[in-house]
């Protein structure tokens, strides 16, 4: 399977900028107010589509109630004081509901009907165009309809057109923007005439087939400890409690610090990978993890720590595909290419002459060739046979007549 990216300049590129929003207490209200109102009226369009097709079989599709909002603007002012724009939003997150709905009972796949939301878990609203916001960068604000001038903090720097926002609440006290932009141009970085293998280990690193190792993930491990204590604990606290409430609080915010330093993580390694390399191989993650996961059902050592093993292997394998996806839009942007490789036999070849052999690889972290004697970190040298799979596709294959697959 391969994925490779050879962007043509007449491209566009599409990105979603995320930016902290900082309210004030006022503005709060009137956030909080917007969520409310939004989702009321996703309960009450949901209740429509229901009461109409039980009393009259009928359907109501995302324009025929578009076209009631209007009249909402004379009874519901407080709904419709925010603008059209984020009540269509509304109303297209219950259409994308049932279309989601109808393609699960067509595929026969297990299909939940449309719920009613509690404001609860009700956190973001979307404006879908144009109307009812302005980004003004140079004063890092945000105006929104009915709110006012918002303060944002833009941690880098907008790109492009701003075609649509979400605004959403995190944690019941952050707030953030979401900002999609098109029509990005790339950014073509200069030849560099090197080529890179990279193998996505367990041990929480990133090895290079140049022999670099990086061992940034490793900064996540003290997090990732925090982070089992807080849910064995959540595990025992008793449901509805004030002392659950508390831990669940304390669980969220070990994952969104987790969250943060991964993201910085990827985002610097897969800067780092695309301004030095021309050609990057990676393994195929999603083969990998099948064959993983199947290995996992046959030794099974224990209950917790298989839990706790199952965990930190999510989290990883979240990490893992991050930074391809950072490392494929930035490819996108610098006009690199990379390609994806089938892992088999990457970590039992020997790099040097080829020989494929389990004995060859004689503990985690060392290889030793028993054919012709190869000493090498286990990791370089799987490393070294993931380039030379991804060299061979791209001579077999010529990269401009294949389909490409764009970003993962
Ligand atoms: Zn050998």
């Amino acid at each position: 399977m391969v994925h490779c990216i050879n962007s043509q300049l007449e491209d566009t590129m599409i990105r979603t900028f995320k930016y902290p929003l900082y309210p004030t207490k006022n503005q709060v209200v009137k956030l909080n107010h917007l969520l409310a109102t939004q989702c009321e009226l996703y309960n009450a369009v949901l209740e429509e589509r229901i009461g109409l097709y039980k009393w009259n079989k009928k359907s109501v599709s995302y324009f025929d109630q578009c076209k009631t909002l209007s009249q909402l603007k004379e009874v519901r002012p407080d709904i419709t004081q925010y603008g059209i724009t984020v009540n269509r939003g509304t109303l297209q997150r219950l259409d994308r509901a049932f279309k989601s709905f109808y393609r699960r009972c067509k595929t026969g796949q297990k299909a939940g009907f449309p719920r009613f939301k509690s404001l609860s878990r009700w956190d973001s609203v979307e404006y879908m165009d144009k109307s009812g916001w302005t980004i003004k960068e140079p004063e890092k604000r945000i105006k929104l309809l009915g709110i006012g001038d918002i303060k944002v903090k833009f941690t880098r720097k907008l790109k492009g057109l701003p075609k649509n926002i979400v605004i959403k609440k995190v944690n019941d006290k952050k707030w953030y923007i979401s900002i999609v932009c098109t029509d990005i141009t790339p950014e073509i970085l200069p030849q560099t005439k090197n080529e890179v293998g990279i193998d996505l280990g367990v041990v929480n690193q990133v090895t290079l087939s140049n022999g670099t190792l990086i061992e940034g993930q490793r900064l996540l491990q003290k997090s990732q400890d925090k982070l089992t204590y807080h849910s064995q604990k959540l595990a025992k606290c008793k449901k509805g409690s004030n002392r659950r409430k508390k831990v669940k609080q304390n669980l969220s915010t070990v994952h969104r610090k987790i969250t943060n330093q991964r993201k910085d993580f990827n985002h610097k390694i897969s800067r780092e990978l695309i301004n030095n390399f021309d050609l990057i191989v990676h393994e195929d993650l999603n083969i990998k993890n099948m064959s993983k996961s199947n290995k996992g059902t046959v030794d099974n050592p224990g209950i917790n720590r298989q839990q706790k093993k199952g965990l930190n292997r999510s989290i990883l394998d979240a990490g893992w595909s991050q930074l391809l996806q950072f490392m494929y839009y930035k490819a996108e942007e610098a006009d690199r290419t990379i390609i994806a490789v089938n892992p088999q036999y990457t970590s039992q070849k020997c790099s040097q002459c080829k020989y494929i052999s389990k004995q060859n690889r004689t503990t985690q972290n060392k290889f030793k060739c028993i054919q012709c004697g190869y000493l090498e970190n286990a990791d370089i040298n799987a490393a070294n046979n993931i380039l030379e799979a991804g060299r061979a596709l791209q001579d077999r294959t010529d990269l401009s007549v294949l389909e490409c697959v764009g970003s993962n």
